[in-house]
């Protein structure tokens, strides 16, 4: 299975490329500055970069694209003290409209798979039913990657690509930081076995990453 992720070079991205190279996928990353690495530029704020990416894939078809690139660029600021609008415009920059640009631009090579997928990392933070207060601009632009999800699961069908939306776990990473309860090898492991799952009857779905339903 040939397989995309996005925010490749660390945290649940890295993992994620890890666990499915090691299951024996072939797996191409993403990162905004991949150095010597083996890692594909991508910024997904940037039409240009994810469309240059797009073309560097040339034909090959792509069976899972996964959209993990995230940022929490607000964490710890006092709820009123969210003025600075360029916060909320970095944050959705990367959150929504960088899934929506990935997706737009891999949706050719999605089509050239045979069983396309794609997965969104969103967050349980993005849950409107379980709103729990603070971090409202990280909290709304997971919740406008989950509803982006949802639509786009609605208008993908047709064409036969299941689109999933996850949540990762609290999980240790420079984002999540020390104090989160599980490591990202078991969110990554967890999160493989949930994109397997996926199919078109489970579309739109909004899973945690040991395939518990998150309420919307
Ligand atoms: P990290 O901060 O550890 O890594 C984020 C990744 O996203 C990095 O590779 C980063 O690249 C990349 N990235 C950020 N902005 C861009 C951009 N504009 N273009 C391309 N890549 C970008 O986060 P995690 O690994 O913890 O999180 C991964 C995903 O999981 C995110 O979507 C996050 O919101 C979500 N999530 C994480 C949780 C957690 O507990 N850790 C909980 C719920 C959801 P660079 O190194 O260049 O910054």
């Amino acid at each position: 299975m040939n397989i995309l992720i996005t925010g490749a070079n660390r945290g649940i991205g890295a993992a994620l490329y890890s666990a499915a190279q090691s299951r024996g996928d072939t797996v191409y990353g993403t990162a905004r500055t991949p150095g010597d690495s083996d890692l594909m530029p991508l910024d997904v704020r940037d039409p240009e970069s994810c469309t240059a990416l797009a073309d560097r894939l040339k034909e090959t078809p792509i069976d899972l694209l996964v959209c993990n690139a995230g940022v929490y660029l607000e964490k710890g600021q006092p709820v009123d003290s969210l003025t600075d609008t360029q916060l909320w415009a970095d944050t959705f920059a990367t959150n929504v409209t960088g899934v929506y640009l990935t997706a737009m631009a891999l949706l050719p090579h999605l089509k050239q798979s045979n069983a396309p997928k794609l997965a969104i990392i969103s967050s349980q933070m993005g849950s409107s039913e379980r709103a729990g207060g603070q971090s409202y601009i990280y909290r709304s632009s997971k919740a406008a990657a989950l509803n982006l999800g949802r639509n786009l699961a609605v208008d993908l069908k047709p064409q036969g690509i299941p689109v999933g939306i996850y949540h990762p776990g609290w999980v240790r990473t420079d984002m999540g930081t020390n104090a989160a309860s599980i490591g990202t090898d078991e969110s990554a492991k967890g999160l493989l076995q949930r994109f397997d799952a996926l199919s078109l009857v489970t579309t739109g779905c909004f899973e945690m990453w040991n395939g518990d339903a998150m309420p919307f």
